[in-house]
């Protein structure tokens, strides 16, 4: 897709710093990390998000972030790593073209976890599941 940073970085139109390619994964190097050896896995083909993978990419995704997971924790010497994926502005999505972080972490690396939230009501959560569940019917 014209104008998308990560398809520049697919067709090689701009470096980066790749660590494995396959015909439908790229992984590379953040410029920006959170800890060294912060990793982005993008889909070779656009979609913008989680919603837009099509099935090839959705299906051999789980495959790639466990694969790329075991080599950044071994290389890097982490204490463990975070897989996220920021779908939509609101879930801080910045870069429009689906990608998966993959993050070392280290033990007293100084990362705080989200506080959890407090259900309200009794009930409530049995509400929600519901609701998720009904939507999925229709
Ligand atoms: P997100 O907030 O999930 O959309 O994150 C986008 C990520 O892409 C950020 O962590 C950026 O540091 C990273 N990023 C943006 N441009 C590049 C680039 N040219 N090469 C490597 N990483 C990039
Ligand atoms: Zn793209």
């Amino acid at each position: 897709m014209e104008d998308c940073i990560f398809c520049k970085i697919v067709n090689k139109d701009i470096p980066s710093e790749i660590i494995h390619e396959t015909d439908h994964f790229l992984a590379f190097l953040n410029i920006n990390p959170n800890n060294y050896g912060h990793t982005l896995i993008i889909p070779k083909k656009h979609a913008d998000n989680i919603y837009e993978l099509d099935e090839k990419s959705s299906s051999t995704l789980g495959y790639e972030i466990s694969f790329i997971s075991k080599i950044i924790k071994s290389a890097m010497n982490a204490d463990g790593i975070n897989v996220i994926m920021n779908n939509d502005k609101a879930a801080g999505q910045a870069v429009f073209h689906q990608h998966t972080h993959i993050i070392p972490r280290y033990l007293n690396d100084g990362f705080e976890h989200w506080e959890p939230k407090k259900y309200e009501y009794e009930g409530q959560i049995k509400e929600i599941a519901e609701k998720i569940r009904t939507s999925m019917l229709s």
